[in-house]
């Protein structure tokens, strides 16, 4: 028996207009629409005039529910999948459901449209040639601080998902980890009272902590400017002559030659200069 599809439809984040022509259409024709949130995506049918069968499929019922759809999908039934808003499979149990299809050799395609993440990211006025995406950060205290400590370095943009009420303290945990940097919070996307706030980081959170913040928000962030990294880079060995420095490397078993490379690299100095030194002695 042919195997059914699973088609991952991306749906308005708050603009109904912005559906595409494909989405409309593909709701329309498969036999099954799961939704991570019924009610939600019931306004949109509504909306739309679509009447399908829907079946709920979210986290915390997503291993029984995963199984379901993949048997409807072996009888050759096609499904759709939609999240709350935006694009399934994006902070969202989507990506399991897409992994149990390729595990049971069942087609999944995708009908392309918005996504918060990166409507976000790109009117924020920050880079966008270079970004990653974190989702939400996690809550447990000691793994937000050891995620916090881990991007101070990244140097690409960062995009970050939260909900309102934990806005002020993700703004404070994230000025005290990281000190000053320009921010773009992406508020209300593609609604009435969409606003983006581009300002520095420590303003955001002094904002919000005598504010509270209303809406969805992406929060958008430049990364650590790459001057600074280079120089606390080289400030790691203002403590050791350039002399110990090749030696080090040496001991660590490294050929002479190789290991004036490294100390040079980690100097930013010129590799001739840092050799030339070193073979004076
Ligand atoms: N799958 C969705 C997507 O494609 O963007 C994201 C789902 S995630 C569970 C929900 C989060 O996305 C919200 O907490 C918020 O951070 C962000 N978000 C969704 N819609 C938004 C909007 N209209 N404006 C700003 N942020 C939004």
């Amino acid at each position: 028996m042919k195997k059914g599809t699973l088609y991952l439809v991306a749906t308005p984040i708050g603009n109904l207009q912005d559906i595409t022509l494909r989405a409309i259409n593909t709701l329309k024709e498969v036999e099954l629409i799961a939704a991570e949130d019924t009610r939600q995506t019931i306004k949109l049918l509504n909306h739309f005039e679509i009447k399908k069968p829907m079946v709920s499929y979210y986290e915390h019922n997503k291993i029984v529910k995963g199984n379901y759809l993949i048997e409807q999908l072996q009888q050759g039934k096609d499904i759709a999948l939609v999240s709350d808003a935006g694009t399934p499979g994006i902070s969202d149990p989507g990506e399991d459901l897409v992994r149990l299809c390729i595990e049971n050799e069942i087609t999944v395609t995708m009908i392309p449209g918005p996504v918060a993440a990166v409507t976000g990211m790109v009117i924020s006025g920050l880079p966008t040639g270079r970004f990653v995406f974190e989702g939400f950060l996690p809550m447990n205290k000691r793994t937000r601080q050891e995620r916090l400590k881990q991007l101070k370095d990244e140097t690409r943009t960062i995009i970050f998902y939260e909900a309102p009420h934990k806005l002020p303290y993700t703004l404070k945990d994230m000025y005290n980890a990281w000190g000053e940097r320009r921010i773009a919070l992406a508020r209300e996307l593609t609604k009435r009272y969409e606003e983006v706030i581009r300002c520095n980081l420590s303003e955001a959170a002094e904002r919000y902590q005598v504010e509270t913040p209303k809406g969805e928000f992406v929060v958008v962030i430049e990364g650590q400017d790459q001057e600074v990294l280079q120089e606390l880079e080289r400030d790691k060995y203002s403590d050791i002559s350039i002399e110990e420095h090749v030696e080090r490397y040496v001991k660590e078993g490294l050929p002479k030659k190789e290991a004036v490379k490294r100390a040079a690299e980690d100097r930013g100095l010129n590799k001739r200069d840092v050799y030339n030194l070193v073979m004076k002695k």
